[in-house]
């Protein structure tokens, strides 16, 4: 019998998880179908208990719903409780077990598909929102050493407090970023849905339109004194677009830009590993919607 999962959200009708998961079921062999089902905004719950009850076997969480999910879950794993936020619900038996695949996600994409290994890594995190808290423990596993900063300071500080236990981690305020520099600069924020920037502080413009992978010595870097270490990795989460802030990083002298149509396969991927049991090539999936 063919065994069903869906994402829910609102708005859905947007969402590729669909596709990614048809291709995980086609590659690994998997009877399973996959459908986004959008839920009223006051009927996330009602929604689920309906898709459980009519025997759906796993479902992805998004936007608005994860804290919700993270609620309604009876077993929590690690990730998700640190997270606080939940986007994969399994359900066995009466139970619903909740997970966070988004951190694993990211650490995934940014370590095995762009080859930057996160240990000991200076990482200035923007944003202290779901996806913030979502990659802030994974991020701290994988070793990095972490600055979060965000446009309502004091989130920063909460973030950082609730992490501090799990290694190096401390909030900023953006102003309070000049004169630093990192080796990776992930943007958690929204900023780019409408199209604008975090207020990073500006070093000197390398080039508009650097190549990606042009790179500037260490004494040229610091004397441009904008947040970008030399070989700098600048990370959007967003995906789909060149947004504000990958074109504001390229203009600022990072060596690699980065969108997170990895992260969203890698995250699915961890999503499919934990419903089935089995890790599909995230590779080739990627390399499709690349070309949609
Ligand atoms: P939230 O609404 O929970 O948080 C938004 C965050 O962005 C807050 O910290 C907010 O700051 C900050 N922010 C919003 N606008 C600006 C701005 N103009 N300048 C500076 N900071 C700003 O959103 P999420 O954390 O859930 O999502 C963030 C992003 O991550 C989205 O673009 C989402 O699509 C993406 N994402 C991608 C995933 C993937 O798989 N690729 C997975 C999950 C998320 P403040 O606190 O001051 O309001």
């Amino acid at each position: 019998m063919t065994d069903r999962y869906a994402v829910i959200g609102n708005p859905i009708s947007h969402s590729k998880s669909p596709l990614i998961h048809a291709q995980f079921a086609r590659q690994t062999k998997q009877d399973l179908s996959y459908e986004a089902i959008p839920a009223p905004l006051d009927g996330f719950r009602d929604t689920v208990l309906v898709l459980r009850d009519e025997g759906c076997r796993g479902i992805n969480v998004t936007v608005p719903f994860k804290f919700e999910a993270f609620q309604l879950a009876t077993q929590l794993s690690v990730r998700a409780q640190a997270a606080q936020a939940v986007n994969t619900l399994k359900f066995d038996g009466t139970e619903i077990i909740g997970d966070n695949t988004d951190g694993a996600g990211l650490v995934a994409d940014i370590e095995h598909n762009l080859g930057f290994i996160l240990q000991g890594k200076r990482v200035l995190l923007m944003g202290a929102g779901g996806a913030a808290y979502g990659v802030a423990l994974p991020l701290l596993n994988a070793g990095a050493i972490i600055t979060v900063a965000n446009r309502t300071e004091d989130k920063a500080y909460q973030l950082a407090a609730l992490f501090s236990a799990h290694g190096a981690i401390h909030g900023s305020s953006y102003i309070a970023l000049t004169g630093s520099q990192f080796d990776c600069v992930i943007n958690a924020t929204s900023s780019s849905l409408a199209d604008s920037l975090p207020p990073l502080p500006r070093g000197e413009s390398v080039s508009p339109f650097s190549s990606p992978g042009s790179s500037f010595s260490i004494e040229e870097h610091a004397k441009r004194g904008g947040v970008f270490a030399p070989d700098a990795l600048a990370y959007d989460m967003m995906y789909g677009k060149e947004t504000p802030f990958l074109i504001f990083a390229k203009e600022q002298g990072a060596a690699r830009l980065a969108d997170g149509l990895g992260m969203l396969v890698e995250q699915a991927a961890e999503s499919f590993f934990l419903w089935r049991n089995i890790r599909p090539d995230t590779a080739p999936v990627i390399a499709k919607l690349r070309l949609i």
